[in-house]
Parts: C-alpha cells; structure tokens; sequence
C-alpha cells in the first residue's frame, strides 16, 4: 500500500498540481495503475471533474494539503475497493 500511495502521490503531483496539466480531462488513464481507477471513481481524475465535484479552482496549482487530501481519497477508495 506505501507503493501504491507513492504512485498516487507523483500522479497528482504532475498531472493534477500544475495550474494547466497538459491534455486537462485526459491525463488519467482508464486502466493499468490501481491508482488510476480510483481518480475517476473518486471524481479526481482532472482539474474539470475536481472544480465541478469538489469546487477547486482552476488555473492556480494545487497547494500541498490540496494534494494530500486528494491522495487521501484516492487510498480510501483503493482500500475499499480491492
Ligand atoms: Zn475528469
């Protein structure tokens, strides 16, 4: 679970974090990382789906507990869902 939390942690890092991630609302894969999976069950899967879901703001990075909270959401549904 460290490593998937790891995972987690870089794939928020650069392909949520920056103010305008590349390809926005395309960036996450549907399958292969456990990781994956669960940022679209859990509505974070890009900048458009965090702003409608959980109303962040697009166009400024993500802060540091931004990030964490989001990682922390994506590893509670991975636990639930294995
Ligand atoms: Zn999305």
């Amino acid at each position: 679970m460290d490593v998937v939390r790891a995972h987690a942690r870089d794939f928020v890092q650069q392909r949520l974090a920056p103010a305008e991630p590349e390809n926005d609302g395309k960036q996450t894969p549907m399958h292969g990382h456990p990781a994956f999976k669960a940022m679209h069950a859990t509505a974070c899967c890009c900048r458009g789906c965090l702003n409608k879901w959980y109303h962040v703001p697009l166009y400024r990075e993500l802060t540091e507990s931004e990030q964490e909270r989001i990682v922390n959401l994506m590893m509670a549904w991975i636990r639930k869902n294995q």
